[in-house]
C-alpha cells in the first residue's frame, strides 16, 4: 500500500490486521511508532468506562475475592480508577464494602455514624474497631437529622478510664459548625480556620445533616486523579450474578449508592443476562450497568439493545482461566477487543478489556485498539490492597488467586457466573495459585500509568481521543509478530539480568 505521494505505508491497519477468520492476541502483533511532539507527562489518559462515567485512569479491578473489597475499590479510585466489589458474599457484607467506599474519601461524609448522650465511651471504642474512626458527633437521639448537642473524638476520651461513662459527660459541647448549603470551599475554610478534626453541617433547626472530615481535606491534596461522583464520594462499582435471587443484592447495592452494577457472568449472551440487564435499567436508570462477558459482534448488540452502559469484553484469556481448554469456546483476546470495541463504538458503548493483561503493553495495546479500559486481576492481586494476607512460597512473597470458577471459590459460592445448575458435579474453569508482592497500589499504579503514558507517546497520542481517531481512520499501523519476533522483543541472550522494579517481565509486558 502506498500514500498519493507514492511513499509506502507501513504495516497493516487495525482492519487489516483483524481480517476475517483470524484470532490474534495482545503479543502477536506490535504497534508501530507514530510521530512525537509533546512531552509523555503531558499524555492525558482520561477515559470514557461506561456511556456516562469518565475516569482518568483507564484501569478497572476485577469483581474477584481475592482482587477487589473496598480497600481495594477505594485506593484504586483515590488513584483515577475504579473497582469493581465482588459477589463472593452475602449481600449484606458486600453491601457493607460498597458503603465503606463511598465514606472513604469524601468531602461531605453523608451518613456519619452517630451516637446519643446515652451511649457510652465503650461504644465509641466499639466503632473505632469496626470502622476506624472516632469522630463521633452526637444528637439527640444518636441518629442523623435529629438535634446536634455535642461531638466526641480520640482526645476526649483517650484518656478516660471509666469505659461505661456517658457520653453526655464526656462530649464537647461547645461546637463550630456550618449551615446547610454550605458548599465544600466553604465548609474547608471553616474547617481549616477552626483548627478542629470534624466539622459538623447543620440545617437550620440545628439538625445534623453531614460531617466533614479534616483528613479527608488533606487527602484531596494527594490524589488529583480520583474518580469522583458530583456529591464527591468516591465511585464504586459492584458485581451481581444473572440469577434472579440477586435482584435483592441489586436493590441493597443501589441504596448503598454504588455507581455502576456489573452483571457477571462468563457467557453474556443469556436470556438470564438480559433479564437482569432489563430489571436494573428500569427500577435504577441512575445506575450504569457493566455487562457481559462478550467477545462477538452478536453478543455486543444484545447486550447493548437490552440497555448496557459498557460491555466487558473476554472469555478465556484470563491468567487464572481454563475456559477455553475444558469448554472449547471463547475468543483471542485481541480479536475480541477489536471486533467488539468497534461494533460497540458505533452505539456509544465504550468496552472494558477484561482479562490478560500482563503489564504496560498489554493495557497499552488493548487501548490502540479500541478499549476504553483493562480490568484486571492478576495484575493487581498481588498488592497491600487485594483481599487476604502475604505468606512466603519458595522464600519468594506472595498472595493467593485464584479464579471465580476455581474448585476453592466455587466452594466459597463463585460458581454463580458459570451457570452451573447443582452442585453435585463440579466441573472447573478456573484455577487457584499465588501472584507474586508488588507492593502498594499507591506505587504501582502511578508506576503503570507513567509506563503508559510512555507508550502512548511512542505510539504518537497525546489522548484516547487522538488513539480511537488513528485507529479508525487507519493511521495507527500494526504488524503481526512471529515466534521469532516475540522472542526478539524481550530479554534475551543474556547469561543473567536484574528483572525491573515490580517484578518478572511478563512476556511483552513492559
Ligand atoms: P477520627 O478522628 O478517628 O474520627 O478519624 P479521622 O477523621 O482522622 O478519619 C476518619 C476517616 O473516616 C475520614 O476519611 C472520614 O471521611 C472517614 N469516615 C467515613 N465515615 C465516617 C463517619 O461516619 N464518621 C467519621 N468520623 N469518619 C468517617
Ligand atoms: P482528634 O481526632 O482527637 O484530634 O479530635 P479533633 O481535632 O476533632 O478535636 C479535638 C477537640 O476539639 C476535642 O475535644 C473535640 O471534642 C473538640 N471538637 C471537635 N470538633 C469540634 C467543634 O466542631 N467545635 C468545638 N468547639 N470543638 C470541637
Ligand atoms: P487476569 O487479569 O487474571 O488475566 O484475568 C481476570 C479475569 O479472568 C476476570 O476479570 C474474569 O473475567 C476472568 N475470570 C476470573 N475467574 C475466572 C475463572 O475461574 N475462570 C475463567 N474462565 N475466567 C475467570
Amino acid at each position: 500500500m502506498q500514500r498519493d505521494s507514492g511513499i509506502p505505508i507501513d504495516g497493516l491497519s487495525a482492519q487489516e490486521l483483524f481480517g476475517p477468520g483470524k484470532g490474534l492476541t495482545y503479543d502477536d502483533f506490535i504497534v508501530l511508532p507514530g510521530y512525537i511532539d509533546f512531552q509523555a507527562s503531558e499524555v492525558d489518559l482520561e477515559t470514557q468506562v461506561t456511556r456516562n462515567i469518565r475516569i482518568k485512569r483507564p484501569l478497572v479491578s476485577s469483581p474477584m475475592d481475592t482482587v477487589t473489597e473496598w480497600e481495594m475499590a477505594s485506593t484504586l479510585a483515590l488513584l483515577g480508577g475504579i473497582g469493581i466489589i465482588h459477589y463472593n458474599n452475602s449481600i449484606d457484607t458486600q453491601t457493607e464494602h460498597v458503603r465503606k467506599v463511598k465514606r472513604f474519601e469524601n468531602g461531605f461524609i453523608l451518613d456519619p455514624v452517630v451516637l446519643s448522650p446515652r451511649h457510652t465511651v465503650r461504644d465509641v471504642d466499639t466503632i473505632k474497631a469496626e470502622h476506624g474512626f472516632s469522630g463521633i458527633p452526637i444528637t439527640e437521639d444518636g441518629t442523623l437529622g435529629s438535634k446536634l448537642v455535642g461531638i466526641v473524638t480520640n482526645r476526649d476520651i483517650d484518656f478516660e478510664k471509666v469505659r461505661t461513662r456517658p457520653l453526655s459527660e464526656v462530649m464537647t459541647t461547645d461546637l463550630i459548625t456550618a449551615d446547610e448549603g454550605v458548599n465544600l470551599h466553604q465548609a474547608n475554610q471553616i474547617l481549616k480556620k477552626s483548627k478542629k478534626g470534624k466539622l459538623p453541617v447543620v440545617d437550620s433547626d440545628f439538625r445534623l445533616v453531614a460531617l466533614l472530615s479534616r483528613r479527608d481535606l488533606l487527602k484531596n491534596k494527594d490524589f488529583p486523579y480520583s474518580s469522583k461522583s458530583a456529591g464527591k464520594q468516591l465511585l464504586v462499582g459492584a458485581a451481581v450474578s444473572t440469577r434472579p435471587e440477586d435482584r435483592e443484592r441489586v436493590e441493597s447495592l443501589a441504596a448503598a449508592g454504588a455507581d455502576i452494577i456489573l452483571v457477571d457472568s462468563a457467557q453474556g449472551y443469556s436470556v438470564f443476562q438480559i433479564e437482569m440487564l432489563r430489571f436494573i435499567k428500569e427500577h435504577f436508570p441512575s445506575i450504569e450497568v457493566i455487562a457481559g462477558n462478550v467477545v462477538t459482534v452478536d453478543q455486543c448488540k444484545a447486550l447493548i439493545e437490552a440497555g448496557a452502559d459498557a460491555l466487558r469484553v473476554g472469555m478465556g484469556p484470563g491468567s487464572i482461566c481454563i475456559t477455553q481448554t475444558m469448554m472449547a469456546v471463547g475468543r483471542p483476546q485481541a480479536s475480541a477487543v477489536y471486533h467488539c470495541a468497534k461494533y460497540a463504538g458505533e452505539h456509544g458503548v465504550p468496552v472494558i478489556a477484561d482479562g490478560g493483561i500482563q503489564g504496560i503493553g498489554h493495557i497499552a495495546k488493548a487501548l490502540a485498539i479500541g478499549a476504553g479500559a483493562v480490568m484486571a486481576g492478576y495484575l493487581l492481586a498481588g498488592t497491600s490492597e487485594s483481599p487476604g494476607d502475604y505468606f512466603y512460597e519458595n522464600g519468594m512473597r506472595v498472595k493467593r488467586y485464584r479464579g471465580m470458577a476455581s474448585v476453592e471459590a466455587m466452594d466459597a459460592g463463585g460458581g454463580k457466573r458459570y451457570l452451573s445448575e447443582d452442585n453435585k458435579v463440579v466441573v472447573p474453569q478456573g484455577v487457584s495459585g499465588t501472584v507474586l508482592d508488588r507492593g502498594s497500589l499507591i506505587e504501582y499504579v502511578p508506576y503503570l500509568m507513567k509506563g503508559l503514558q510512555q507508550s502512548f507517546q511512542d505510539m504518537g497520542h497525546g489522548s484516547m481521543e487522538s488513539l480511537r481517531e488513528a485507529l479508525y481512520s487507519g493511521r495507527t499501523r500494526y504488524e503481526h509478530r512471529t515466534a521469532a519476533a516475540q522472542a526478539e522483543g524481550t530479554v534475551h541472550s543474556l547469561h543473567s539480568y536484574s528483572p525491573p522494579k515490580f517484578g518478572r517481565i511478563q512476556v511483552d509486558g513492559f
